[in-house]
């Protein structure tokens, strides 16, 4: 699983283990550590002296709506975590609390591929993935119908667009390959050509998969935290990701690996309707 970045269930779990903690405390201090200035921890400072409202989640970003009219946002890229233990190294962003210990926060991202800034509240232009996401796939207000209309003018492959996290937020490339194998849709069939029948099926394959891996804890954000990249639990429920070569759970025909949006993608030839 390394190299294999958090999805909407490890960050659900992460926001989960922070409401807790954080909501309706003061940030005393806010500061960059080893991070030099620059868009990825943009305006970071003016957390300070301002309190967390709540810790919310949209798509694979943490968002937390501060009292004094920004948004602290923050994004785990490929490596970060989240924790009140000082890390040894790679600490980016430091926020100091008040009340009961624990009251210090540290961002550690060895790799640097993740974000810890404040945006006037609402305000996404400047995180343009935020900014055009798409719904949450969880809301139950979110209907099949809105989800067919979001794919109905697209040629692209269909799990291109899913990872494009538009037509719904916070679809990675392991849901994305598990959520087309459970409504039995070729990764490479044009978005365009779903039929309303196969969007509905498609959007509860991924409200299944996702609502199941947050049950579990996910499947990779264990290996964030141990030397020896425990998985989180629902590892051993995927069917397809990661299965290239083995027998399909339904058919018992052999999974195939394939490149679609340029990255890898597990499929079984044998139960997944090919493009046309
Ligand atoms: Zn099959």
């Amino acid at each position: 699983m390394s190299g294999t970045m958090p999805e909407l269930p490890e960050v659900e779990t992460v926001r989960r283990e922070l409401e807790p903690w954080l909501t309706g405390r003061t940030i005393v201090r806010a500061r960059r550590a080893s991070a030099p200035p620059g868009p990825k921890y943009a305006r970071l400072e003016r957390a300070s002296g301002q309190r967390i409202v709540a810790v919310g989640r949209r798509g694979k970003f943490l968002v937390l709506p501060l009292d004094g009219g920004d948004d602290l946002v923050v994004h785990l890229g490929m490596t970060g975590v989240i924790t009140s233990v000082r890390p040894a190294s790679h600490v980016r962003a430091v926020l100091e609390l008040d009340g009961e210990a624990p009251s210090v926060l540290y961002f550690q991202d060895p790799r640097r591929f993740g974000r810890f800034l404040t945006v006037p509240s609402g305000d996404y232009r400047s995180l343009p993935t935020l900014h055009h996401l798409g719904p949450e796939p969880l809301d139950p207000s979110f209907r099949p119908r809105a989800f067919h209309e979001a794919l109905a003018h697209s040629r692209a492959p269909i799990k291109a667009l899913l990872l494009g996290q538009r037509p719904v937020a916070g679809v990675g490339n392991i849901y994305a390959d598990e959520a087309l194998w459970r409504a039995r849709i070729h990764p490479r069939v044009p978005a365009g050509e779903l039929t309303r029948a196969q969007a509905a099926a498609l959007l509860r394959a991924i409200r299944a998969v996702l609502a199941r891996s947050i049950e579990l804890q996910g499947t990779t954000f264990r290996d964030y935290r141990t030397v020896n990249g425990q998985p989180g639990a629902f590892v051993a429920e995927l069917a397809a990701y990661g299965h290239e070569g083995d027998p399909c759970r339904r058919c018992r025909a052999p999974l195939r690996k394939i490149v679609v949006g340029g990255r890898g993608t597990c499929f079984c030839p044998g139960c997944q309707k090919g493009p046309r």
